[in-house]
């Protein structure tokens, strides 16, 4: 902060980004990448950091609930650390999600997922990587939810379509993320493996 005064007078402009970069997360431009939809960035940003309200929660609050176990595969509490990663729906789609764009995609568990998150996404692959990850822990939360209020649970295929789809217009249209021609290609041969 004292880097914001100089000749006794204060920098307000120095000052607010001082304080801006005191509270940021680690993790924050990772989850916050442009390639993201808007939609996918939020819950990320909830599931990095602990606030969905998963049936763990939920006993903690003293909420009453019918069950705790998780609502996708009902064999173990639900807690982030099991739908995001030990759930077998989770680690089916992370094997789908391997295969298409290499180890580096996904964690296997919640304590190294924010280790991951913390670098700034460099180049093209970094942010689809980023954009595919926010898209599949949206679309597990969003299963989630439909198993709870659907009794039904989508497809290991169906979600690695939409994710595929999600990166694929975010590609496309995001205007901040300039590709090369030849890069698009690339990209829009690995969407459609
Ligand atoms: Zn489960």
């Amino acid at each position: 902060m004292a880097d914001s005064i100089r000749n006794n007078k204060m920098n307000v402009r120095v000052l607010y980004n001082r304080l801006l970069d005191s509270n940021k997360v680690a993790f924050a431009n990772v989850v916050w990448c442009s390639l993201a939809m808007p939609k996918h960035r939020f819950i990320f940003w909830q599931a990095a950091l602990g606030h969905l309200l998963t049936r763990d929660k939920l006993l903690m609050c003293h909420l009453h609930i019918a069950s705790d176990l998780c609502s996708v595969c009902e064999e173990v509490q639900e807690s982030h650390s099991h739908l995001f990663f030990e759930c077998s729906f989770s680690h089916q789609l992370r094997t789908r999600l391997e295969n298409w764009l290499g180890k580096a995609t996904w964690l296997s568990r919640y304590a190294d997922w924010h280790l991951w998150m913390e670098g700034k996404p460099k180049g093209l692959v970094q942010k689809v990587a980023a954009a595919t990850f926010a898209a599949a822990v949206y679309l597990i939360w969003k299963n989630r939810n439909k198993c709870i209020f659907e009794h039904r649970s989508w497809s290991i295929d169906f979600v690695v379509h939409q994710i595929r789809y999600a990166v694929k217009v975010r590609l496309s249209r995001a205007p901040k993320i300039k590709i090369k021609s030849r890069d698009l290609a690339v990209f829009d041969y690995m969407l459609h493996l």
